[in-house]
This record gives structure tokens, C-alpha cells and sequence, in this order.
């Protein structure tokens, strides 16, 4: 290998951004309802005291990513969506990054027998690209376009002033609803605000009879350091301080609570729970669903 290339291979290694990963779905139970963990693809950080432990350096992070066996030169994330069927509604939470990036979510709805047409309403955790991408098609067309486009409305107002998001929010206008957290939007579905990492950043509390999951969304990226060291900021949230908060008092809570969650950014399919572990936490995933 000649110097350049060693040069070339190293700095993409560590390149940020989208990484494509092929379409996955995978189904389970919760009381009465069908879910389904929908891959769209991955993305990777490299370890430079930006999106990850900016208050604590590269060499901080290497080394609780070195305890836990993985590389210390970039954090590794998965880019997920969560499917519920209920009757008389079909939710998907999370759109992945869309054709933009190459996104696998429509081949990975096609794979849980979902055609685009049939998904009544699509919860949105907050507006960034990797989750917000997919609700438009290859064409810059809605993507769901029966559907009702559910998001906080601190979230809604957010994603309006975003420039890069002007095309996409103008496109989706007439379909979204846009509400305030903490009540049942949708049978057994309930948001919860959890700003800090956009401002109007929210999760969703899923229950059916006595099972229950929350789709955490954003509070913690990383099943790595993220839970290790929530209190630890990073450049990955927008507001890095009440990111760390939310996050820490939300991870206190699920290992209290030992509630089943969803992440859309931890290793697929993101499902599993919250654990306590010397001054922070590990993450359990339902090895069952594998
Ligand atoms: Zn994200």
C-alpha cells in the first residue's frame, strides 16, 4: 500500500456521515400490538472531542470505547425506525435519512409487507436529517402521503427555521399536526418531551394493556458512551448542557423503571433496556428478537 492510499484509507475511516447498510426488519410483540424495528442505515463519528465528550476529550472517549471492545477512533452508530400496527392505524416513528443517503427504510418497509401508502401517521422524534430524510420520496414528493405527519410544535416551529429543511417542511405543511407532549396523541401513544438535544426533541410512551416501550429518540446516541457517561457533553446535541441532563435523568429513570426502549441509533434493532453500571449504565439488548 503506497503512503497516499494508507493516508486516504485512514482519514475515511474516520470520515463523518451516512454509511448505507442493507434493509432489515424485525418484528415483535407488545400486548396487543405488532412492532417492527426498520433499519435504514448507519452513520459514523469520528472520535475528535466534537460530537462526543467535548467537555472531556478524544482520549477520554477512546478509552471507555477501548473498555467496551470497540475502536477508538470513531463512534459507530446504527440509523433505525420503529413500525406499530394497531388496528385502524399503521405509525411509523422515524423516517432514517431517505434517498438522499441512500437510506434502506422503503426496502425495509417493503420487507415487513408495508407499502408507503398505507401508513396512516408518522411520529417524529425531532427534525434532523437522519430522521426527517425519508418523509420524502426519491422524487422530493411526500413519502407517505396519506399519512399525518406528527411532531412537538417547539419541533415544528425548529424545523422551519431550519434553511437546509425549507424544501422538505413546505412539502409536508399541509399533512403535519403539530402538538404539545404529554398527551395520547394516537390509541395508547403519548409524547413526552425530552428537549435538550433539538428544542423541541421528544420521545413516545407506547402502551398496550400492561407492556409498554418508549422510543427514546435522540436522549442518548451512543449504547457506548452515551450510557457510560451520560453527563458528558457533546456537539452532537444542540444544546449540549441540557442534553446531558435530559439524558441523564431519563437513563436514571428507565434502569429504575427497567422499561422496555427503542433507539434508533443503538445497535439493530434497538430494542432492549437500560441497566445500571458502576456510575453510569449498559445497555441489555432482547437478545430474543435476534
Ligand atoms: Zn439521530
Amino acid at each position: 500500500m503506497g503512503r497516499l492510499t494508507a493516508v486516504i484509507l485512514a482519514l475515511w475511516s474516520v470520515a463523518a456521515g451516512p454509511v448505507r447498510a442493507p434493509p432489515a426488519a424485525v418484528s415483535f410483540h407488545l400486548g396487543a400490538l405488532e412492532l417492527t424495528a426498520l433499519r435504514d442505515s448507519g452513520y459514523v463519528s469520528p472520535n475528535d472531542g466534537g460530537d462526543f465528550g467535548s467537555d472531556v476529550g478524544p482520549q477520554a472517549v477512546g478509552e471507555v470505547l477501548a473498555a467496551a471492545g470497540a475502536s477508538q477512533d470513531a463512534i459507530s452508530l446504527s440509523v433505525d425506525a420503529l413500525l406499530v400496527r394497531m388496528p385502524g392505524h399503521v405509525v411509523l416513528l422515524d423516517t432514517g435519512f431517505g434517498p438522499d443517503a441512500e437510506g434502506a427504510l422503503a426496502a425495509s418497509l417493503r420487507m415487513a409487507d408495508v407499502s408507503p401508502l398505507e401508513v396512516t401517521d408518522v411520529l417524529i422524534t425531532h427534525s434532523h436529517p437522519d430522521h426527517i430524510g425519508g418523509l420524502l420520496d426519491a422524487d422530493g414528493k411526500s413519502a407517505f402521503p396519506r399519512a399525518t405527519i406528527w411532531l412537538s410544535q417547539r419541533e415544528w416551529t425548529s424545523m422551519r427555521s431550519r434553511g437546509w429543511a425549507s424544501k422538505l417542511a413546505a412539502a409536508i405543511a399541509p399533512q403535519v399536526k403539530a402538538f404539545e407532549p404529554g398527551r395520547q396523541i394516537l390509541p395508547g401513544i403519548t409524547p413526552v418531551a425530552l428537549y435538550g438535544h433539538t428544542p423541541g426533541h421528544v420521545g413516545y410512551e407506547i402502551v398496550s394493556g400492561a407492556a409498554n416501550i418508549e422510543d427514546i429518540g435522540d436522549i442518548a446516541h451512543s449504547s457506548i458512551v452515551s450510557l457510560a457517561k451520560p453527563a458528558w457533553r457533546g456537539w452532537i446535541d444542540e444544546d449540549p448542557k441540557a442534553a446531558a441532563a435530559t439524558r441523564s435523568a431519563e437513563l436514571k429513570r428507565l434502569a429504575a423503571t427497567h422499561e422496555l426502549i427503542f433507539a434508533p441509533h443503538f445497535p439493530f434493532p434497538g430494542v432492549g433496556w437500560i441497566v445500571a453500571r458502576g456510575d453510569g449504565y449498559a445497555w441489555k439488548p432482547d437478545t430474543d428478537l435476534r
